[in-house]
């Protein structure tokens, strides 16, 4: 069964609070370097730095490669239309549109189905639109699940955080609750909807959208996560709410203290839900989707589609749920981040960090996120700045969920644009207009660092992801090579000489013999004994 992973602690590491959310443990390590530019020069203010950058052969080397990957990416996905259409008979075939969202499942081609390009389209009441007034129209993920989901069909969504899904199943959840309770909103009462975030801070993020969404319509969310006292959450409760929000392990306490119901749940969603599993969260997912009601429409949403997602797509929706995939169930990192490897001697990472704040952030405030693996790691780095002068703060498992959520919203302000960051806020955060993220410790796997450098170049914007690389981390070498020349990135020589093997992925499960099964293979089949007592 899933293992509790924990954020990564070095075997010195002294165990931290039994803080399931954060329990992220790894497998392996890994790094990069940069290769014949020098790195000094390359962060100096991103803005700037890619301006000269662009003057560089190298740099238009590297965008003759992103032109290159973009064209033979559009040939790949005309191919892949072609195909397609040859199977069109088959209905559980997909559409492929505009090369970057596939669709599949039943009757996906059904014209109610068909993509909304407007939020008119949707004919939703206003109070309910209120939410996207700001947008101009729905992003790519929220037009084409919003149909099946407002049509009650069970939806797989493989997007990224930052691509609006956090929308894209709310607005559809609130209009459930709303046809439910038809205006009726008694005190006291059960949640109808429930959303299962990996971390306390993605669950708060989605609690302050819902929240935000709700609120012309009368909908109350209710966020309930660790690491702080269960009063208020209780007495939110007590008082009636309709979107539960919450991590795995709070939710857990909740419900085994008889004071949170889910039984009439009738709208599910897993946000992350390969990082829920990959936390070793699969039994409480277990438990607490067993809780809701058997009859509930069900919304999964994860960045990859691994065995584990499936298998839990498999036990727990339709037997054919739609499934949207917008950009690649691989993972490839954000092409707006220039990627910047720098292979280097442990013992040299202090002062090669230093070197590169006192270029981006001294002078103005560019907001930088530094990642780190280890919590005491966290620490260590956090206090060498301060005693260096830098204002900084730091998110991690070792401080409260007050300190966290504290260091959080001064970072997101600008008050202080220097955060230290365990894996804990690698994913799911949309912490806006991060310009510069440098890897001080590669992390474990090469998903987490996409994730990571993920947090910079958001909404269109450019950013620049500066990694350290050391010897420690050579066998993810082959990894890191491919995810940057995906993105036309420049290869350092000295990340080339670690080689550029790729281990075969394997299941935490099964090793390396595992099958991958698709979602469309039949159930397998429960038999139950008749004097059997084990249900
Ligand atoms: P996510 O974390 O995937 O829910 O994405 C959240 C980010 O997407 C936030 O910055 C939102 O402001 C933004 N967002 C959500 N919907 C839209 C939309 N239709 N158009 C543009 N931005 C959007």
């Amino acid at each position: 069964m899933g293992r509790k992973l924990k954020e990564a602690t070095p075997p010195s590491d002294p165990e931290i609070p039994n803080d399931p959310e954060l329990n992220s443990e790894k497998k392996k390590k890994k790094k990069k370097k940069n290769k014949n530019k020098d790195p000094e020069n390359t962060i100096h203010s991103p803005k700037r730095k890619i301006e000269e950058l662009e003057k560089t052969e190298e740099f238009s080397d590297s965008k003759e490669r992103k032109k290159k990957n973009k064209k033979k990416k559009e040939k790949e996905n005309k191919n892949e239309d072609e195909g397609l259409e040859e199977n069109g008979k088959n209905e559980q075939s997909g559409i492929h549109e505009d090369g970057h969202v596939a669709v599949t499942g039943k009757d996906v081609k059904d014209a109610k189905y068909a993509p909304l390009k407007s939020f008119a389209e949707s004919k939703l009441p206003s109070d309910v639109l209120q939410c996207c007034r700001n947008f101009e129209s729905p992003s790519p993920i929220q037009s084409r699940a919003w149909p099946f989901l407002l049509d009650g069909r069970d939806f797989i969504g493989i997007a990224a955080t930052g691509s609006g899904k956090t929308l894209a199943f709310g607005v559809p959840g609130i209009m459930h609750i709303l046809k439910k309770r038809k205006g009726t909103f008694s005190k006291g009462r059960n949640p109808l909807c429930l959303v299962l975030s990996p971390t306390r801070e993605l669950a708060q993020q989605i609690s302050d959208v819902l929240c935000e969404a709700g609120k012309p319509c009368g909908v109350i969310s209710v966020c309930l996560y660790g690491g702080t006292s269960k009063v208020a959450q209780i007495s939110a409760l007590k008082s009636g709410v309709d979107i539960v929000i919450g991590t795995p392990g709070r939710l857990k306490d909740l419900i085994e203290m008889g004071v949170c119901c889910l039984k009439d749940v009738t709208f599910g969603v897993l946000d992350e839900a390969d990082r829920m599993l990959d936390m070793g969260f699969e039994p409480e997912v277990r438990h607490i989707l067993g809780q809701t009601c058997s009859a509930r429409q069900m919304v999964m949403f994860s960045a990859t589609w691994p065995l584990l997602v499936h298998q839990l797509a498999q036990e727990f929706m339709d037997p054919n749920p739609v499934k949207v995939v917008v950009g690649s169930e691989d993972l490839a990192a954000n092409h707006d981040v220039m990627q910047i490897v720098e292979v280097l001697d442990d013992r040299a990472r202090d002062a090669r960090l230093v070197a590169l704040l006192e270029k981006s952030h001294k002078s103005d405030q560019t907001r930088v996120l530094v990642f780190v693996l280890y919590k005491v790691e966290a620490t260590r780095v956090e206090n060498m700045l301060q005693k260096g002068g830098w204002k900084v703060v730091s998110i991690h498992g070792n401080k409260s969920q007050h300190e966290r959520t504290k260091a959080l919203s001064l970072f997101k302000k600008g008050t202080c644009p220097l955060m230290i960051a365990t894996d804990v806020a690698a994913r799911g955060l949309d912490i806006p207009d991060v310009e510069v993220v440098i890897n001080y410790s590669f992390p474990l796997t090469t998903e987490d660092y996409v994730h990571r450098i993920g947090r910079t170049g958001r909404a269109g914007k450019n950013g620049v992801a500066h990694t350290f690389f050391t010897q420690q981390n050579k066998g993810l070498a082959g990894e890191l090579v491919n995810v940057l020349r995906e993105a036309g990135q420049i290869v350092p020589d000295s990340l080339l000489k670690f080689g550029t093997h790729v281990k075969k992925k394997e299941s935490k499960l099964y090793g390396a013999h595992f099958k991958e099964i698709s979602v469309d293979a039949p159930k397998s089949k429960k038999i139950t004994f008749n004097d059997s007592d084990d249900e």
